[in-house]
């Protein structure tokens, strides 16, 4: 072997060492991962604790996260918590889970970065009034942990009776029984104790004693560890894995309340119920009001509306009727507005055995007129002899229209063939009165009268007395027109 293929030998070799030369630090087990231990409190749930031996908790959720982001697999051994400070300081751990520094703490650890927030809080008895701080518990028994950062807290005041906790069902019993007058511990650990203990009688005093960040402790100048622990805190914090870790014990987390709390919560809940109720209840009134007195404006409007359209119609139809009852050309009735009032008062009288009596009205030589000077001045005097015959008319109950062409008809209630002809004679001689003058015959226009009258009875038709007055009418014509012939049966 040649002296280059030796070194080459040597070199490699020498390569291959250092690369299976074993880590140095906390590696305690044969794994390519190396462990990372921790000493956690065995009575601290729901942070810290042993269940069946293993250690369970948040602080435990929470650290085992780093392992991926470090490299470490970190263990977590749960121990008394006493006894753990001392194991630490023997060297028999890399750390301390969960642990609140303080100056004498200071001396022989260096701390993380904070890893849980920590309300210590006073529990005392639910009818105490008197201990609302620390001050107030000179003279009292308080029960802490003996490794616990409330019992550093409380080493300070020479006067307030310390009593260790072993087991924190038993403390809280004698707590509540009045063996011990206040418990100092961490909101979360408290309250999680009670509610599964069922311990009732105790209350929490708000405001928290003190409010700190428990840590992890490592030996005194230990930086690489610090500087892994810190590293792989930082990451789980970056990227929120630790509060997704809090959220999921958040979610466990059972709240003890304390019949105080119940009956304020019950109060302000009734009393925010009852707030919401009433102002659902104005909102609904207001509502109601305005949309009541919208209602009853758009009622009010529609009603005129409605009215108004009510007068219209009526006005309409009363307008319809008169045209439907008025002769266009003389204003006078037309024949159907005669034929109706006619069979109605015949009714009547046949009733109340009144006579009734007609008068039928023809224009003389009307024709020859309408020759001479025109349909148009025919019209004319056609309307003026129909407010001759109107004028005449006056009683109620009567009727005078217009019967076809240029004839007319009066009918008078109540009236025999004495008073009809007298009424007949009147029109007759007002009509010639007019002196319309007709150049043809060099006579004036006249009207021939037919008067007829009769009690109907039972056995009458109402056209036989229609037929009487034109007969009588017909009679007239042949007497030589210009007069007034009455109808003898
Ligand atoms: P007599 O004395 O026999 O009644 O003769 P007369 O010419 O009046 O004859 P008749 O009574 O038969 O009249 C019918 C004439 O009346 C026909 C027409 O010239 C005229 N006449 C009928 N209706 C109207 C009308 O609405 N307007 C006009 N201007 N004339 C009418
Ligand atoms: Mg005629
Ligand atoms: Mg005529």
């Amino acid at each position: 072997m040649s002296k280059k293929s030796k070194v080459c030998i040597i070199v490699v070799i020498f390569i291959l060492f250092i690369i299976l030369l074993p880590s140095s630090g906390f590696a305690t087990n044969n794994d390519s991962r190396k462990t990372l231990v921790l000493l956690g409190n065995e009575n601290l749930a729901p942070i810290v604790y042993k269940d069946n031996g293993i250690a369970k908790g948040v602080a435990v959720d929470i650290v085992k996260a780093m392992e991926d982001r470090i490299g470490y697999e970190v263990e977590v051994v749960p121990v008394n918590w006493e006894q753990a400070q001392k194991m630490m300081l023997n060297g028999d751990a890399d750390g301390l889970l969960h642990i609140n520094q303080s100056p004498e703490r200071d001396e022989l650890f260096d701390f993380s970065r904070p890893l849980l927030k920590s309300d210590f809080s006073m529990f005392v008895q639910n009818d105490s009034t008197s201990l609302r701080s620390i001050d107030d518990l000179r003279g009292k028994i308080v029960g802490v942990e003996a490794g616990g950062y409330p019992n550093l807290l409380l080493q300070g005041y020479e006067a307030i009776d310390i009593e260790i906790i072993v087991d924190w069902e038993t403390s809280f019993k004698a707590l509540s029984t009045g063996n011990l007058d206040a418990i100092i511990v961490d909101r979360w650990i408290g309250e999680y104790e009670l509610a599964n203990s069922r311990i009732t009688g105790i209350k929490i005093v708000e405001p928290p004693i003190e409010t700190r960040y428990s840590r992890i402790a490592v030996r005194k100048g230990d930086v690489e560890t610090l500087n892994l622990i810190n590293s792989g805190l930082k990451e789980i914090t970056d990227d929120e894995t630790i509060d997704k870790i809090m959220e999921q014990w958040q979610g466990k987390r059972v709240i003890y309340v304390t019949e105080d709390y119940f009956q304020t919560f019950y109060l302000r809940s009734a009393s925010l119920f009852l707030f919401l109720v009433a102002l659902v209840a104005i909102y609904f009134a207001r509502k109601y009001q305005k949309l009541s007195k919208t209602l009853e404006i758009s009622v009010k409007e529609r009603t005129e509306e409605l009215h108004h359209a009510n007068e219209m119609l009526k006005a309409a139809n009363l307008k319809l009727e008169r045209i439907s009852m008025t002769d266009g050309l003389t204003s006078t009735k037309n024949r159907r507005a005669f034929d109706i009032t006619y069979n109605k008062t015949w009714k009547m009288c046949l009733r109340e055995r009144m006579p009734l009596a007609l008068i039928m009205i023809d224009i003389d030589n009307f024709k020859l007129f309408n020759d001479t000077y025109g349909h148009l001045t025919g019209d004319q005097t056609l309307i003026r002899i129909g407010e001759v015959i109107k004028g005449v008319i006056k009683r109620p109950g009567d009727l005078a229209a217009r019967y076809g062409g240029e004839e007319f008809v009066v009918m008078l209630m109540n009236t025999t063939a004495e008073g009809a002809t007298v009424v007949a004679e009147e029109i007759r001689t007002r009509i010639e009165e007019l002196g319309i003058v007709n150049r043809e015959t060099k006579n004036v226009v006249t009207v021939s009268l037919g008067v007829a009258s009769v009690v109907p009875d039972n056995e009458m038709e109402p056209n036989e007395l229609i037929d009487a007055a034109d007969r009588a009418l017909y009679k007239a014509k042949e007497y030589g027109r210009n007069n007034v012939t009455v109808w003898e049966s």
